[in-house]
Formats: structure tokens, sequence, C-alpha cells
């Protein structure tokens, strides 16, 4: 186990104690969620949009369109952010609901993957997130599809992760109250896989999927 080093802008002023710069805790939140929510500044205004991403050893990896905006706002400084909702916290008054949550903040300028096959491989573990094993089933990018895409990498440096767990903190004075009080849990799960209607016959479900 190591820790991140705290910096000015990644010290928790608010809620301390749910604070965490445990480097495999923040990796852990970093590869469970599903979607990164990325800060830039673009002429002069704070936007924050969702993409996919994938984390490869001590970096995040994020990818899209070449002339995107995000990515290019990105590299001159950007907030990622990732969130795990683990439950919605009812208190016995309107003050004291919450959300548990696992989430983590990453502080970083983005940096071009111009090496081929850093890219290639920020590609291929990025189809390696739907499904362990994908990659090697389907057919790669092209050089004319890798050129088209865009891949910046962010490094896990200045990071923070923050989590609530456990019930509601109610005041001493409405323990009393006649009103139910607790936790939903709330998780992301997996439907049942829908096969695509134009696959050709004969091509059984893989176990993994
Ligand atoms: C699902 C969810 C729901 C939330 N609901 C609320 C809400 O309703 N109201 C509310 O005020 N806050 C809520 N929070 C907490 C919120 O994210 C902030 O932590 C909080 O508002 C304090 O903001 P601040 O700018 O004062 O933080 P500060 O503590 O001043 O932030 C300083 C640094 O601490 C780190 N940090 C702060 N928050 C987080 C975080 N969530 N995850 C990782 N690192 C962090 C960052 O590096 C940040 O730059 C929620 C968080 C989550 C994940």
């Amino acid at each position: 186990m190591s820790n991140l080093e705290p910096t000015v802008r990644t010290t928790l002023s608010r809620r301390k104690e749910r604070g965490s710069y445990d480097r495999d805790t923040v990796f852990g939140i970093i590869d469970e969620a599903r979607i990164c929510h990325v800060g830039f500044v673009h002429e002069g205004h704070p936007f924050v949009l969702p993409t996919a991403h994938v984390r490869v050893g001590g970096a995040v990896y994020l990818h899209g369109a070449l002339r995107g905006r995000m990515l290019g706002a990105a590299c001159a400084g950007a907030c990622l952010t990732f969130t795990l909702l683990d439950g919605l916290v009812l208190g016995r008054s309107a003050m004291h609901h919450s959300m548990n949550y696992r989430s983590v903040v990453v502080l970083a300028r983005g940096r071009d993957v111009t090496d081929r096959d850093e890219k290639a491989a920020a590609l291929a573990a990025l189809v390696e997130r739907a499904v362990p094993g994908r990659s090697r089933e389907v057919r790669p990018p092209n050089e004319a599809e890798l050129a088209a895409t865009r891949v910046v990498a962010f490094a896990i440096e200045e990071a923070s992760a923050k989590i609530r767990s456990g019930p509601p903190v109610d005041l001493a004075s409405d323990l009393e109250a006649r009103c139910w009080a607790g936790v939903i849990p709330l998780a992301l799960v997996a439907g049942s896989p829908e096969p695509d209607p134009l696959m050709r016959a004969g091509i059984a479900q893989p176990p993994r999927v």
C-alpha cells in the first residue's frame, strides 16, 4: 500500500475523515467506475462532460475524436471525477439525508499519446473494460481508425478519494422520531445480453458475455 501525496488542491477541507489518498483505494474506485466526468475550461467557461475511461498503471486514458473540444482543452488542465453511488441515506430529519458513495478526483494536464503502441494498448484496454478478453476477439483498429482517434493520458498523481458509508448521522434529539431511517443500497447491475439482430447465424454467446 502506498499513499498519494496530498497537495493544497487535493486536501479535503470538509469531512476530512472521509478522505483517502491510498493509491489502491483511488485506483479501485477509478477501475470500478464506468463513467468519468471531465471538467475543463473552454473559452473562459467551465464544462463537465461524461466519458469512458480506462486506467493503465498510474494513468487514466481517455479517447475521442481528433478535433474534439473536451480532450484538447483537458490537455491544458482537467479535473477528472469518478463516482460510485452506493446508497441513499434516509435520516430522521430533512437535513440529515445523504448518499453513500466512493468518489475520486484527479487533477492533471492531459498528455497526447502519440506513440503508436501506447495508443493501441490504451484502446485495447478500453475494449477489455467491456468484457475481459474482448480485444482479442474483435477486429483491432486499423491505421486509419488509429489516426482518427485521439488518446490522452492523465497521470494519477494529484488525486484524492472521498468515501461515505454507513447509516444516517442524526441528531441525538431526533433519534426517538417515529420515522423510518436507514440506507437504501444502490448498485449498477448488468441485465441479460441482447444479441444484435444483425449477427450472423450460429454464433453462441461466449461465457464471458
Ligand atoms: C454522490 C455524492 C453526493 C454528494 N452530495 C453532496 C451534497 O449534496 N452537498 C455537498 O455539499 N456535497 C456533496 N457531496 C460531496 C462533494 O463532492 C464535496 O466533497 C463537498 O461539497 C465539499 O466540496 P468542497 O469544494 O468544499 O471540497 P473541499 O473539501 O474543499 O475540496 C478540496 C479537495 O478535496 C478533494 N475532494 C473534495 N470532494 C471530493 C470528493 N467527493 N471525492 C474525491 N475528492 C474530493 C478534491 O481533491 C478537492 O479539490 C457529494 C459527493 C458525492 C460523491
